[in-house]
């Protein structure tokens, strides 16, 4: 695997495969690869013959300085996993590379920006998001990206950016990687001491409550809604949002009809954790339980 630090090194490699004919996969990451981004890359592996893994902790999508200072940092490491998991290339870029002097575009999807996780951090958080996604797709021009579920919002933002700016790129997305116990991989799951792990539960739990729901019959939102806030209370944990949203328009639904998306964000100690789970109502018997994985090209 060979690691790249600037834009013509990206370049050049991705024109070689090009000319040999080779498919170009990209699975955007900001690093302290889990089993969730190891699950991308392999989907990657599997689905395209050259595969870029870009490492770059984006300054411009985190509002706190703190939260990009404490983010945690380890190329060595995640070079090594990349490799072994058969990556061709890691595209490491320094901050200047991506954002020279002068530097001064931002690339705003309205609307779906501003809500849910908008709404908490700010819209300026997708701006960053679309800005360096745009750019990486500019950089490498893959013919497939490839995003976790576990960031809904930004697979849905994305895919409107892709479509409005006509950006011929497919999104390949690839659903949640757990923990046993059903918590959701993230990199802010290293901040939490032993309570707060357990504390981290309510947000996944949450999640069966209201698919238990769905099963049962419930279909009002705000009902399901109530099972899941009372699923987290027993954790003594209050969501941030909890909500059953259109996955497309991520409008809240009063009715839980056909795919549903349902949303949850909790602050559990020193981290913000968020996790989701889609569901479609027609398909509650045959639906996939938390944790197994199944890939979906969209
Ligand atoms: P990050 O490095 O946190 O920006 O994440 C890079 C990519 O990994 C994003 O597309 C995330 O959605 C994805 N990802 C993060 N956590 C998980 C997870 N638990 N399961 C699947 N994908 C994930």
């Amino acid at each position: 695997m060979k690691t790249l630090r600037t834009i013509a090194e990206v370049r050049a490699h991705v024109a070689a495969a090009r000319r040999a004919g080779r498919s170009v996969g990209l699975v955007p990451t900001m690093g302290a690869f889990h089993a969730g981004h190891e699950a991308l890359i392999r989907a990657a592996r599997d689905a395209c013959d050259d595969v870029v893994v870009s490492l770059f902790v984006n300054p411009s999508q985190f509002e706190e300085p703190a939260d990009l200072a404490a983010y945690p940092r380890g190329e060595p490491r995640d070079a090594a996993i990349a490799a072994e998991l058969g990556a061709d290339a890691l595209f490491a870029p320094p901050v200047a590379e991506i954002y020279p002097d002068g530097f001064a575009t931002a690339v705003h999807v309205a609307g779906l920006s501003g809500v849910l996780e908008g709404a908490q951090r700010g819209a300026a958080h997708f701006d960053g998001v679309c800005t360096v996604v745009c750019k990486l797709f500019g950089i490498v021009a893959p013919d497939v990206a490839f995003f976790g579920q576990k960031d809904a919002q930004q697979v849905v933002v994305i895919r409107r950016m892709l479509r409005d700016l006509d950006i011929p790129v497919r999104l390949h997305v690839v659903p949640t990687v757990r923990e046993a116990d059903g918590l959701a991989l993230s990199s802010r799951n290293a901040r939490l001491d032993a309570a707060d792990r357990e504390r981290a539960l309510a947000l996944s739990r949450a999640l069966e409550a209201v698919r238990e729901g769905i099963e049962g019959g419930e279909r009002d939102a705000a009902a399901l809604e109530a099972a899941g806030r009372a699923a987290m209370a027993a954790y003594d944990v209050q969501p941030e949002y909890l909500s059953v949203v259109d996955p497309e328009t991520l409008e809240p639904v009063e009715l839980a009809a056909g795919r549903v998306l349902v949303v949850v964000a909790a602050r559990i100690g020193p981290a913000r954790l968020i996790d989701n789970l889609p569901l479609d109502t027609e398909q509650v018997a045959t639906r996939t339980p938390v944790g197994v994985n199944h890939a979906k090209e969209i």
